[in-house]
């Protein structure tokens, strides 16, 4: 009796596809690609400043002309995208120098669009990397002021577009401030500037080395009052629903590892382009893993990413771009 008698005739064998690697490869169904990836880069003051960030190996703060030369790599990788957060040289309650036109991220934008490159310059707005206090927006009591931080987002986006930023992405969960920053932009002449709205912003414990990096932790309390709360599904749907409403081109789900349910459930109910931020403490993770030969980085990184775009993200903003770019045919 043979194996096909034993087991009974026409028994199915998905096994047939996964015979060799030609043929896993033809039925593969999701793939990353060097367009998926966004890179975030951080821009702090001065000249030839190349830092590295302690938790975050391979990523660095860097002056601006240094920041334009990993610019060009990045380009030449064809990763098509830069996000950018600045570390500015003073801060302020009022978060100041991050709505300054001749702030760090400014100086960057334009030192950018003038080397020319093929990259989109998508610029991060937020107050926390420019307040003394480290919350996103200017104070009342110990209480963030929506209304009023929401006109500083907005004089921050103008700035950012003026000094030629290709996208415009408020990170800092104000309510109504997507409607602002589109209106302010139209305003302006700004039409064509398309905004990616940090949607579904979770307040999590997987920023921790971006706050190292930004040197944007909180001086006291904690996002929560702001930033949405973990176990919440319907209300992030509720939060990028609004985010359209008032004019978000693509929305984003942050963070991606730990959201994968967010990031499909977003993806089944609406029709933009769908962004997930694979946020430092997923980037750590792996990092210090590897580094004690506890798990195969790559390996690892691939499926964490694959995992992210088979929930349904078109774009992902990771600290892995580089790498993952370098790796692919
Ligand atoms: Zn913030």
């Amino acid at each position: 009796m043979n194996a096909d008698e034993s087991l009974g005739m026409g028994l199915k064998r998905p096994r047939r596809l996964r015979g060799c690697g030609l043929m896993r490869r033809m039925v593969q169904e999701t793939r990353l690609c060097r367009e998926d990836l966004i890179m975030p880069l951080f821009v702090c003051p001065g000249r030839g400043v190349r830092q590295e960030i302690p938790a975050m190996p391979g990523n660095f703060q860097m002056s601006v002309e240094v920041l334009v030369e990993e610019c060009r790599q990045i380009a030449d990788l064809g990763i098509p995208a830069v996000i950018l957060f600045g570390i500015p040289p003073s801060k302020d309650p009022q978060g100041s120098s991050g709505y300054d036109p001749q702030g760090v991220v400014p100086q960057a934008l334009r030192a950018l669009k003038e080397a020319a490159l093929d990259l989109l310059l998508i610029a991060d707005v937020c107050l926390c990397e420019y307040t003394d206090h480290g919350h996103c927006g200017v104070l009342r009591g110990e209480e963030v002021d929506n209304d009023q931080t929401v006109a500083l987002l907005v004089q921050a986006s103008l700035v950012y577009a003026q000094a030629g930023a290709d996208i415009i992405a408020p990170s800092d969960m104000m309510d109504g401030r997507v409607g602002q920053i589109r209106r302010g932009l139209d305003r302006q002449g700004w039409t064509h500037v398309p905004i990616l709205a940090y949607a579904a912003k979770f307040a999590s414990a997987f920023y921790g080395p971006f706050r190292q990096a930004a040197e944007s932790a909180p001086r006291f309390g904690d996002r929560r009052g702001y930033q949405m709360d973990p176990p919440n599904v319907r209300e992030a749907l509720r939060e990028i629903e609004l985010d359209l409403e008032e004019g978000a081109d693509i929305i984003m789900v942050k963070p991606a590892l730990a959201y994968l349910d967010i990031i499909r459930a977003a993806r089944d109910r609406y029709l933009v382009p769908l962004a997930a931020y694979n946020v430092s403490g997923e980037f750590a993770m792996v990092k210090a893993a590897a580094e004690r030969g506890w798990i195969d980085e790559i390996r690892i990184r691939d499926e964490i990413l694959l995992s992210i775009k088979r929930a349904g993200a078109d774009l992902i903003l990771t600290y892995f771009a580089k790498d993952v770019a370098r790796g692919l045919p």
